[in-house]
């Protein structure tokens, strides 16, 4: 990996990654199954003080939504020290597992696993440098990438430098615009009683105790969204609010589901759509057209987007039909029942406005059911949580805010409004030659292997892939990808303004990004190990 021309740098390093979950955990552990050449050139930075993966949605009971295989090495390598099946063997539970007779393991134990896999990679030289936020990265003057990171302990700046960078630093929270004004500004009261599902394990306990009165009084909580997340917070919050006394009133606590769509509907993981999580099929996304891509994903979008496992709506629809089973029994027979939490599934529901009443430390709601047109004014509620999703965009805020390298690349800050939009490669060539878009290639028709697919293009100064980056009629500012993940600069160093002589000797790769690209698996684990496999074997090719 090592050109041998930089050595003058005290601490340069081979590979430098943004995040240390299992998208960098698995590159790591197929870089140090070939890289024998491993000393102290390979460093991850994670902001999370030690390994977690996604900690605030590690409830009781959760199940992973894959099998066990799909773990960061099997399909890559199913003899390789990272699998889960290497794991469990670790920990003597391989017959146990067998015996449960489920492909799926709880959350909770692919977590561990997952840790486990981290302290393996660390204990074969791959450094982690845990409880640091990557804050800027930049092109330094020899065309190698700084980045620079603020360790959340003490708030020091550290910097760095690489030869190759891995982007993949998951989403971050997905917040609906209603309720934007009251995250931003962390001071306000009605912030301490709103929360994001991603940070739902840590502060709910923290919620409930300070929306609790020391006269009990029912609950209100709304639960905005209608995938797995929000199902799962609210059978969690039903179970919590169960310990909670209501007080001696006829009512129980409440939460409410808000949802845009008529019912929670259930993720299709069944055989023949599953085929499309398999790795093979990436290369069949990258070469279609992009309307093509967009078809594709439109028809499979419920394996993944918006919808729940179809488990947990039956766990879900059971609580819901118990509760109207004790009411018609507490009104037949006149008896005094304890009121339970009660859960709603407010479907239709549109969220026009949302203020806070800092009298009654309440969020009302003005809600619209979008079939019918009928408003619900001052809907009150205690506690709002958001199960809204992910967006994967800070990668992106990174590279145009740096200036020098997001120019490499045709993007930089003056454009800040123009959204990045994700090409492969092969349509630079169109795009170069103003060419209309490619043939769409019906998925089942493309071959397996794209012809047209540069996997190695060449980066060094003065490389014959200089292309004059155009924002297409919509304004959007193309950043063209390879098949292996790696982000193509427009141009060599002839555009940049400060004189500096040579070109990016750098390359950067995305990983988990480039979902409208690479395919659907992209934003899961389905070809975590394979895609792992395919950057380090381009990290580890000079060409
Ligand atoms: C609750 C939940 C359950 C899921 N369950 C499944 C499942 O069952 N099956 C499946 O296939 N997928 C599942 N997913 C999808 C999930 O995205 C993937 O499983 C996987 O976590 C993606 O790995 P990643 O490394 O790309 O991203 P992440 O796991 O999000 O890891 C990114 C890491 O980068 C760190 N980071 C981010 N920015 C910075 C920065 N600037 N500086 C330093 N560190 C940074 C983050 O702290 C994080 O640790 C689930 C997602 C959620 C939220």
């Amino acid at each position: 990996m090592s050109t041998g021309t930089e050595s003058t740098y005290p601490a340069v390093y081979d590979l430098i990654g943004i995040g240390f979950g299992p998208s960098n955990i698995a590159i790591s552990g197929a870089l140090v199954e070939k890289w024998t050449a491993l000393s102290n050139r390979v460093l991850f930075i994670e902001k999370h003080p030690s390994f977690q993966w996604h900690p605030g949605m590690l409830l009781p009971g959760a199940q992973m939504q894959i099998s066990f295989m799909k773990d960061l090495a099997t399909l890559r390598s199913p003899q390789s020290p990272l699998t889960f099946v290497n794991y469990l063997h670790s920990q003597g539970r391989l017959s146990a597992f067998i015996n449960r007779g489920s492909l799926t393991p709880s959350r909770k134990e692919f977590a561990d696993y997952l840790g486990w896999a981290a302290r393996y990679v660390e204990a074969q030289g791959v450094n982690v440098n845990y409880g640091q936020e990557v804050v800027a990265i930049n092109e330094s003057m020899d065309g190698l990438i700084t980045v620079t990171s603020i360790t959340l302990a003490d708030g020091k700046l550290n910097s760095f430098i690489t030869r190759n960078l891995v982007v993949s630093p998951g989403g971050r929270a997905r917040i609906p615009n209603v309720v934007v004004p009251f995250i931003k500004e962390p001071s306000i009261v009605a912030r301490s009683t709103l929360l994001h599902s991603s940070e739902y394990k840590h502060r709910i306990g923290e919620l409930l105790e300070s929306i609790t009165s020391e006269r009990q009084r029912p609950l209100r909580i709304a639960v905005i969204g209608g995938g797995q997340s929000a199902a799962e917070v609210t059978m969690n919050l039903h179970g919590l609010l169960n310990d909670i006394p209501a007080g001696d009133g006829p009512i129980g606590h409440q939460v409410d589901m808000l949802l845009r769509k008529g019912s929670l509907k259930p993720s299709d993981d069944t055989p023949f759509s599953n085929e499309i999580f398999d790795p093979e099929v990436t290369n069949d996304w990258f070469s279609t057209s992009e309307q093509g891509r967009e078809r594709i994903m439109a028809e499979y979008k419920a394996t993944n987007y918006s919808v729940v496992n179809p488990r947990t709506i039956d766990a879900l629809y059971e609580i819901i039909y118990d509760q109207e089973v004790d009411e018609a029994i507490g009104a037949r027979d006149s008896t005094v029942f304890t009121p339970h939490p009660r859960i709603t599934i407010r479907s239709h529901m549109h969220i026009p406005s949302l203020k806070y009443d800092t009298g009654s430390k309440k969020f009302v709601f003005t809600l619209q059911n979008v079939r019918t047109r009928e408003v619900f004014e001052n809907e009150s509620y205690d506690a709002v949580v958001c199960a809204t999703g992910y967006q994967r965009n800070s990668w992106t805020k990174m590279l145009r805010a740096s200036d020098r390298l997001g120019k490499r690349f045709g993007i930089d800050d003056s454009a800040s409004d123009i959204p990045i939009k994700l090409v492969p490669f092969a349509q630079r060539v169109a795009d170069t030659a103003n060419l209309d878009q490619p043939q769409d290639s019906p998925l089942s028709s493309v071959s397996s292997t794209p012809t047209s697919v540069v996997t190695t293009p060449p980066i060094s100064p003065g490389a014959e892939n200089v292309v004059k980056q155009e924002s297409s009629p919509t304004e959007v500012v193309k950043l063209y990808i390879t098949r292996n993940y790696r982000l193509l600069p427009m141009a060599s160093t002839k555009t940049m303004q400060d004189g500096s002589a040579e070109g990016l000797k750098a390359r950067i790769y995305i990983q988990g990004l480039e979902e409208s690209t690479h395919g659907l698996s992209d934003t899961l684990l389905s070809v975590v190990s394979c895609r792992a496999g395919e950057v380090v074997d381009d990290l580890l090719n000079n060409d």
